[in-house]
């Protein structure tokens, strides 16, 4: 990686922190601007399930900004102590468009693949295997 692409990169982080701190401040605006944030003014339950829809739907969106947020400071921190764009499993060099894609990047390519595909096996054991009853279902129709 050149100091070209590591000074883009790090301008692309620091723009996308700006807007995540943007978005935060009308988030809160948001907030308090909702019923929700306002108890008793609502007469018709339609209204307060769509609204306690919408907000908890910024808070979520709201709680993964923040998430986002604070990976994209640790990119800048690996910038500025010079481990940036190495993975943090393998150290191997993450490749240059991938951080192109995901500044925050913690794993290369490979490592990412092989993380999420634990995490898949763990949450949905069945995931490339049949289970005990759909083998027998398929004995008992073969
Ligand atoms: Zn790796």
């Amino acid at each position: 990686m050149t100091s070209a692409d590591l000074f883009q990169l790090r301008s692309v982080i620091l723009t996308s922190i700006e807007r995540i701190n943007e978005s935060s401040v009308i988030a809160r605006k948001d907030f308090l601007n909702t019923s929700e944030a306002q108890p008793g003014i609502h007469v018709d339950e339609n209204d307060h399930a769509r609204d306690e829809a919408t907000l908890n739907t910024q808070l979520e969106l709201h709680s993964r900004n923040l998430c986002l947020r604070n990976q994209l400071y640790a990119a800048l921190a690996r910038i500025a102590n010079g481990s940036y764009g190495l993975c943090l499993r393998c150290e191997e060099t993450i490749d240059l468009r991938r951080l192109q894609a995901r500044p925050a990047a913690l794993l290369c390519l490979h490592c990412q693949t092989r993380q999420e595909n634990k995490v898949t096996a763990t949450l949905h054991p069945s995931v490339g295997r049949r289970s005990p009853e759909v083998l027998n279902l398929s004995l008992l129709t073969a």
